[in-house]
């Protein structure tokens, strides 16, 4: 064939392939008749192509070439995404932090002089290595799945059929998939000058030293766990934030507490403040904030200027990454902050191209990006018309100190959702007993929430010493449709923290 006989004669064979598809694993043979040999002059064609080596998308095309589909991951940066970069790091910090808590421990312990230098360099070392490791695996689990790796940044471009260009080389599939993350959100030097002058959650991984004075300005999740981790290390740290509390849209229990953790811990914590400025002087950065009390009507602006800052961090949001995708050339709509727009079997507003994880702007963790990914592959090659994922319940944790657990509705959403007369709440604070013969005292808090005449658990709220470790278990349960009732029979572990879930009254 001449190339343009062979591009006439892949359409209808590619939507033939297509309605096969559909049909079930039993036709794998058939799709692998139809593979990567198809492949035009100038485009190359596969079942299953993938924008983005992270979570996600590595997660849907080992799933799709399991399922017998020719896949291949176009990744622009290193495979593994935002979670071998970033969140394996940060709780490998975490537990870094959490050793040095124990430190003042050991000694009510019974441990004598157990006094420790503490030495970044080498944990950032080790830490670094970890992630090098990991990226390899991922790139070798790809070569054994038989997925294409293809390194660059993927675009589509404005012919016809959606296609990818990468390097000058053009790439399409009977179904694309867009898992592109996101990245930090960055402030402008028009609304604060010298903002450049921070970092972003990335730059935290790159620091050489553990930096002396810290501001972090952001009252997300990420704000606050690494005010946690670096003034756990030693680092004297003030957080910035816009309002009242961190953490505000969770459970009004866990956002006050955790404020009140964060300023037990240390933190100098700067409430109904933003920063105005940053300069660079030779002892540091100088961080100049404006703080306007937002009960009082005639309040003035009050500045003060924090100095010899070595670390300013910004944490104030993560936008996704889709404005280098040309995705208006291919129809694919996006929201006003330009997330995908998706349906919930995660089908784009183009047919034949799908997005999961970050890029969609909801429930942002690894394990949901994962799991969109593998229910998109049986969907799309198992012929599991049903296959999606289900946004309620999904549990979520904060490495806090201590850690945070959550699961189901707030309070408020309860509410909301079953009106005020039909929502009774459980709520408990103690001490754990780890805590029973030392000097420092942390509290753990927690909260159920039930809703109807049976008292279903609708919400699963705490915050305390093992939380991390205590929901998934807890969310099995909450996503099982559990009721108080199911909790007060179970047999409590004693003397545990949980065993409080399940005798609260
Ligand atoms: C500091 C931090 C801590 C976190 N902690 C946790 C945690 O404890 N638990 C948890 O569950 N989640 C955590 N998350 C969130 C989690 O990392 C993300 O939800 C998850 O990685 C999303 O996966 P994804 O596949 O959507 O995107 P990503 O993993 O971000 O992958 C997207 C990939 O696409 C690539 N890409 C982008 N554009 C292009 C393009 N045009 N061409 C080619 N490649 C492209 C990127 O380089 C990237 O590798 C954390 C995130 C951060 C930043």
């Amino acid at each position: 064939f001449s190339a343009a006989a062979t591009t006439l004669i892949l359409i209808p064979l590619a939507r033939l392939r297509a309605s096969f598809l559909t049909l079930g694993r039993s036709l794998s043979s058939s799709r692998r008749l139809f593979g990567r040999s198809m492949a035009s002059e100038s485009v190359t064609r596969f079942d299953f192509l993938v924008i983005g080596g992270g979570s996600g998308g590595l997660a849907g095309a080992r799933r799709a070439a399991e399922l017998g589909a020719t896949a291949a991951v176009i990744e622009s940066h290193k495979l593994g995404g935002t979670c071998v970069s970033k969140n394996r790091p940060a709780p490998v910090m975490w537990n870094t932090s959490t050793h040095a808590e124990y430190l003042h421990d050991h000694e009510d312990y019974g441990f004598e002089e157990a006094k420790a230098h503490f030495n970044w360099q080498l944990i950032k070392r080790k830490r670094d290595a970890y992630v090098s490791r990991l990226n390899q695996i991922y790139l070798n689990n790809l070569d054994k799945a038989k997925i294409e790796s293809i390194h660059g940044y993927a675009r589509f471009t404005d012919d016809p059929e959606p296609t990818v260009e990468v390097n000058g080389k053009k790439y399409t599939a009977l179904h694309i998939l867009i898992a592109t993350g996101g990245h930090p959100s960055t402030v402008s030097e028009n609304d604060v000058p010298g903002a450049s002058l921070g970092i972003i959650s990335d730059g935290f991984f790159e620091l050489e030293s553990c930096p002396k004075r810290s501001v972090i300005a952001g009252a997300g999740y990420i704000a606050v766990e690494m005010a946690g981790i670096l003034s756990t290390l030693g680092s004297k740290t003030s957080i910035i934030i816009r309002q009242g509390g961190v953490l505000r849209n969770f459970d009004a229990l866990i956002s006050s507490n955790c404020t009140k953790e964060l300023q037990n811990h240390g933190i100098d914590l700067r409430k109904n403040t933003q920063v105005r400025s940053v300069q660079k002087t030779d002892k540091g950065l100088s961080v100049t904030l404006v703080t306007i009390d937002p009960d009082d009507k005639d309040a003035q602006e009050k500045y003060n200027t924090i100095h010899e800052v070595d670390c300013l961090l910004w944490a104030i949001g993560r936008e996704p990454n889709t404005s280098g995708l040309n995705l208006s050339s291919i129809g694919v709509k996006l929201d006003e902050k330009g997330h995908i727009v998706v349906d919930e079997f995660q089908n784009t507003t183009r047919a034949g191209v799908y997005a999961v994880g970050d890029v969609c702007g909801r429930a942002l963790l690894t394990p949901v990006a994962i799991a969109a990914g593998r229910k998109l592959a049986h969907r799309l090659f198992e012929g599991k018309a049903d296959s999606k994922i289900n946004y309620n319940n999904i549990p979520t944790v904060v490495f806090s100190h201590p850690p945070i657990g959550t699961v189901g509705l707030t309070e408020d959403e309860a509410i909301k959702t079953w009106g005020k007369d039909n929502v009774k709440v459980y709520t408990t604070s103690f001490t754990p007993m780890y805590y029973a013969i030392t000097t420092r005292k942390s509290q753990c808090i927690m909260k159920l929430v039930c809703a109807g005449q049976n008292e279903k658990v609708v919400g699963l709220h705490m915050q305390g010493f093992g939380c991390d470790e205590m929901l998934q278990g807890f969310a099995v349960a909450v996503n099982m449709g559990a009721t108080k009732e199911d909790f007060d029979r179970t047999i409590a572990i004693h003397p545990t923290s949980s065993e409080e879930l399940v005798t609260l009254r």
